[in-house]
């Protein structure tokens, strides 16, 4: 099963800055701050999904923060997918998923799929507070357990 994970405002939180961890070709930089439990939620979604990264980011850019998630987490996504990989779709562009995938993401108007495919977060913006991804980690087991009583 393929889990496609969002970057912006569902793993981390990255501002503009002048001398920043992330620096892009460009001369752009960033600030990167990461969720809580990102290290441990990487590494449970990592070990029992194919996990893949889709940012509407430029290719730089979203490739630039997965060497920054590797450096810190030792996370590497099976797939790394970006903002030219969008589609055109009533005057926006969108990412486009097939059946088999479930997408994290704290948004849904850049992407069609089936809703039940979505798995909604909400926003992070840099609170120390947040406990998101510890229960995205529980709706994905609750889905898993569900599939498995089909059996
Ligand atoms: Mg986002």
């Amino acid at each position: 099963m393929i889990v496609v994970l969002d970057l912006d405002q569902t793993l981390i939180y990255c501002t503009p800055c002048k001398t920043g961890l992330i620096k892009l070709p460009n001369d752009e930089n960033y600030q990167i701050q990461c969720r809580p439990y990102l290290g441990e939620f990487l590494d449970w979604v990592s070990y029992n999904y194919e996990v893949q990264i889709w940012s509407a980011g430029t290719k730089e850019y979203v490739e630039r923060v997965c060497l920054y998630l590797n450096d810190r987490f030792e996370f590497k996504p099976c797939r790394i997918r970006t903002r030219e990989e969008m589609v055109p779709f009533e005057g926006r562009m969108v990412k486009l998923l097939t059946e088999s995938t479930m997408f994290i993401v704290d948004d849904n108007h850049r992407y069609i799929a089936q809703n039940k495919q979505w798995i909604p977060i909400l926003p992070w913006e840099g609170q120390s507070s947040d406990r998101e991804l510890l229960r995205i980690e529980s709706v994905l087991k609750s889905r898993w357990l569900s599939a498995l009583t089909l059996l």
